[in-house]
């Protein structure tokens, strides 16, 4: 018999279009982001994988994996997507049971990725001088099952970080040179740094102060990803191409001798 979704049960619903819809089976009739008026409660007891009717569309009902978390997060900020997010996992090591340290926290989705890596025994602390976010991004951090993973402080991350010998801290801010001193007294010798990086004088300006604090291995790099449509007529890339979202900075650590 095919498993079924328990009450509490976080649910991604999966629309056709790529769609994702993130729900918790429990609670009654009530009006869910993306979906209208819905009761919750009804998925507990439907099969994982079964497809629901709801509204005009059909929704398939997946255990939610982070891709799900991510896409079907509510923004605020913009987000750090998976193409990046993924080859800072990679690049920083990230997971299970690794100590992190991040700012801002926007929406979370970064975050969400962070604490899903870290799972179930690492830490995330993240620093956000915007209680406003912090506040938003704590309530998807709660939908989506990982905020017992996350230190939310909000307060600036350039005016020092509490943490020690952490693994990784990673910065999504418009100044991260300004947090490098605190950056590195967080981590641990040979521990990993990445700034994520809109604009090319950022990429400069963190660079240099890289390498005045004695940073290794410092390498800037840019990911182009192409989604493709696919028809038995015939396949060809999609017309509509995410353009630009951030040059990410990778850099260890590393101590006097
Ligand atoms: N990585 C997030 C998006 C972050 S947007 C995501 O994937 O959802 C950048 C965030 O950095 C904003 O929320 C902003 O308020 C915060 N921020 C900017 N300067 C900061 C600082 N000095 N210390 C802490 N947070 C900061």
């Amino acid at each position: 018999m095919a498993a079924t979704i328990q009450p509490g049960d976080l649910v991604a619903l999966a629309g056709d279009d790529g769609r994702r819809v993130l729900v918790r089976a429990e609670g009654s009739a009530q009006k869910v982001r993306g979906l209208g008026i819905l009761s919750p409660e009804k998925l507990a007891g439907l099969a994982w994988g079964a497809t629901m009717e709801h509204g005009s569309g059909a929704w398939r009902l997946h255990k939610p994996g982070i891709a799900d978390i991510t896409a079907g997060l509510d923004r605020k900020a913009q987000i750090v997507l998976p193409k990046d997010a993924s080859r800072i996992l990679y690049e920083c090591d990230v997971r299970a049971g690794a100590r992190v340290v991040e700012a801002g926290i926007g929406s979370g989705a970064l975050t969400s990725a962070l604490a899903w890596a870290v799972a179930p025994t690492g830490r995330v602390s993240t620093y956000e001088i915007r209680a406003d976010f912090a506040e938003h991004a704590r309530r998807n951090l709660t939908l989506a099952g990982l905020a017992e993973l996350v230190d939310i402080q909000v307060a600036d991350v350039c005016a020092g970080i509490a943490e020690r010998d952490v693994d990784a801290v990673v910065l999504d801010m418009p100044n991260p040179w300004d947090a490098l001193d605190a950056a590195k007294k967080a981590l641990r010798g040979d521990g990993h740094f990445c700034a994520y990086s809109p604009l090319v004088s950022q990429v400069e300006r963190v660079r240099s102060a890289l390498a005045e604090r004695g940073f290794v291995d410092v390498r800037t790099l840019e990911l182009i990803e192409r989604a493709w449509t696919v028809h038995e007529q015939g396949s060809r890339p999609s017309h509509e191409m995410l353009g630009h979202t951030a040059f990410l900075t990778f850099a260890r650590n590393s101590v006097e001798t």
